[in-house]
């Protein structure tokens, strides 16, 4: 199932994709909820919604041009990040392979939908790219084992950790919080594809396209922690709680590494593709 929120006549609703265009699940079924916090906390919120999308009449159906898609989670708790998760990327940062997760996060200010504008800010000139396969989670957990861990994740969506590395990497502290949580730096969608339709999530092409241009090209297969050894080091610390969202890392190909260097300019527009999961593009404007 492909969950989508959606805004149209100014209210914003939940919808599932389907070859006919888009179910509104408030239309469907009358007691499901209009955001996806709410429907994730249900128990059984997912369950409900697909069989509301499987039945739902031709009323209920709504044409994908019709609507706004916004962020499938317009408010997460938590946007939890991992760093240098992707052998060949960290080799181009000039890092070492961590022996554990290198964690960061995004205030979910951050937080933007597909087709809203990347605004690059005016304080930096070195804003950058990184596509990233996001784990939303489902269910409320700590200490969840790797055994367990699928147990907790409701699907995947496709996300773009924008960073600005003069933020990042050059002011004092040696900390990535600032260089990541611009406003606009975390656009995450378009759909919240459930698990059934994500057998294996490590055999995933995933791809950034910068006005045009391949810039990475690679593999869910080369993380070096997978989901469930992130999900059980993560919640060793921290409750993870429906909603909550785990960008788990860029492959190779940043802008910072190449030669010469190629940071985001207003005009450009980006665009991550990850095979079954969805494409996910943004305009670049002037912060
Ligand atoms: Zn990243």
């Amino acid at each position: 199932m492909r969950l989508v929120t959606f805004e149209q006549n100014g209210s914003s609703r939940l919808g599932v994709e389907r070859a006919d265009g888009i179910v509104d699940l408030r239309a469907a079924d009358p007691g499901l909820p209009d955001d996806m916090l709410s429907l994730l906390e249900a128990n059984t919120g997912l369950a409900r919604a697909r069989a509301a999308a499987a039945t739902a009449g031709a009323e209920a159906v709504l044409a994908l041009e019709s609507v706004r898609l916004r962020a499938p989670i317009r408010n997460p708790r938590k946007v939890i990040c991992v760093g240098l998760n992707y052998r060949d990327h960290a080799i181009e940062s000039n890092m070492p392979i961590p022996p554990e997760p290198v964690l960061f996060s995004k205030f979910s200010s951050a937080v933007i939908g597909p087709g809203d504008n990347i605004e690059i800010p005016s304080v930096s000139t070195e804003t950058d790219y990184e596509c990233e396969l996001v784990v939303v989670i489902g269910r409320r957990g700590r200490h969840i084992s790797r055994d367990d861990a699928y147990a907790h994740v409701a699907g995947y969506t496709c996300g773009h950790d924008v960073s600005a590395r003069d933020w990042q990497l050059k002011k004092p502290g040696g900390q990535w919080l600032l260089g990541k949580t611009f406003d606009s730096f975390a656009p995450i969608g378009p759909a919240l594809v459930t698990t059934d339709e994500i057998p294996d999530p490590h055999t995933l092409g995933i791809r950034t396209v910068v006005s045009g241009e391949l810039l990475q090209n690679s593999n869910t297969n080369q993380l070096i922690f997978s989901i469930p050894e992130l999900i059980a080091y993560i919640s060793q610390v921290i409750t993870l709680e429906p909603g909550d969202l785990i960008f788990t890392g860029t492959p190779p190909g940043v802008g910072f590494a190449r030669k010469p260097p190629r940071f985001l300019q207003p005009g450009d527009w980006v665009e991550i593709q990850i095979d079954g999961v969805g494409n996910l593009r943004n305009p670049c404007v002037a912060g």
